[in-house]
């Protein structure tokens, strides 16, 4: 069969199983053909050899049972970033860079030291580190599978300026202070329906599910972080959409002060952040 008539196929194929069929298809055909995916629309007629085809159609039903897009093609775009990815370790989400913009806009020092929890592929650890290059980036994980792709994902953006820690939240820390951390922690209630979704079920649990209220990791990464926060060094977290009260009064019983809070694309609001008290200007000398 040719490039244009496998895609017709493929489409169908997927058609009430994917809410992008097409392009699914086409992605998939193009990892598998080793060519960017223009090559399928400049090429069309291209015979597609018996071996490739069969694999092609391996993804394809993989794709239709729930598989991650993501694991099927082995990356995941994020921020300016292609994060390699597969079976273990969380799929990088767009909404993801929201934290990232966030960030990048606090007022911190250049030589910054930066901590962020739970890294999976390294993906906010990879990119603030690519953006400050100037900044020293820890990234910590708890699952050894996790840091493989970690590792690779530092290598191939060279970001020499990120370490990478296996650790459970500060557990196997040094006693380090940093001006920033982030993360995006696992914050969906285990009984959410969410988790037996299509992909979601097939990620990590570790990386989504935390406690009946999917806020234990939260409540921990809180308690603890003002051990490990300079003075006047923020916290930022991303959570669900519904989850924003509940956080404002964890930083506040944990006495961080100047909360802060954004909302995505879609109005919800996703992501809170607080400062450690003490103040920048105690933190820079000035009085
Ligand atoms: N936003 C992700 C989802 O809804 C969850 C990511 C996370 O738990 N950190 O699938």
């Amino acid at each position: 069969m040719t490039i244009v008539e496998l895609l017709r196929e493929a489409q169908h194929f997927l058609e009430a199983y994917s809410s992008s069929p097409r392009l699914d298809a086409e992605l998939l055909l193009a990892t598998e053909l080793d060519v960017d995916r223009s090559y399928l629309f400049s090429r069309p007629e291209t015979p597609v050899s018996a071996a490739q085809q069969q694999n092609f159609l391996a993804a394809l039903a993989a794709r239709r049972q729930g598989a991650p897009l993501a694991y099927l093609l082995g990356y995941q775009g994020f921020w300016t970033l292609e994060l390699e990815v597969g079976p273990g370790v969380l799929v990088p989400r767009p909404e993801t860079e929201l934290l990232i913009e966030q960030a990048l806009l606090l007022p911190i020092k250049p030589d910054a030291r930066v901590l962020d929890l739970g890294t999976g592929s390294g993906a906010i650890a990879l990119a603030l580190a690519s953006e400050r290059p100037a900044w020293q980036v820890d990234a910590v994980d708890v699952c050894a599978e996790a840091l493989q792709f970690a590792a690779r994902n530092r290598e191939r953006y060279g970001c020499d300026n990120v370490q990478l820690v296996q650790s459970s939240w500060f557990d196997d820390l040094d006693a380090t202070r940093y001006d920033l951390i982030v993360s995006n922690p696992p914050y969906i209630a285990e009984a959410d329906p969410h988790l037996n979704g299509p992909g979601v079920a097939s990620e990590p649990l570790l990386a989504l599910c935390s406690g009946p209220d999917g806020l234990d990791a939260i409540r921990a990464i809180i308690r603890q972080a003002r051990q490990f926060l300079r003075a006047g060094g923020y916290l930022l977290l991303e959570h669900g959409y519904d989850q924003a009260d509940s956080i404002a009064t964890l930083f506040t019983q944990s006495a961080f002060e100047r909360l802060i809070q954004f909302s995505d694309l879609a109005g919800q609001p996703r992501l809170s952040g607080a400062q450690w008290p003490g103040g920048r200007d105690a933190d820079h000398g000035i009085s």
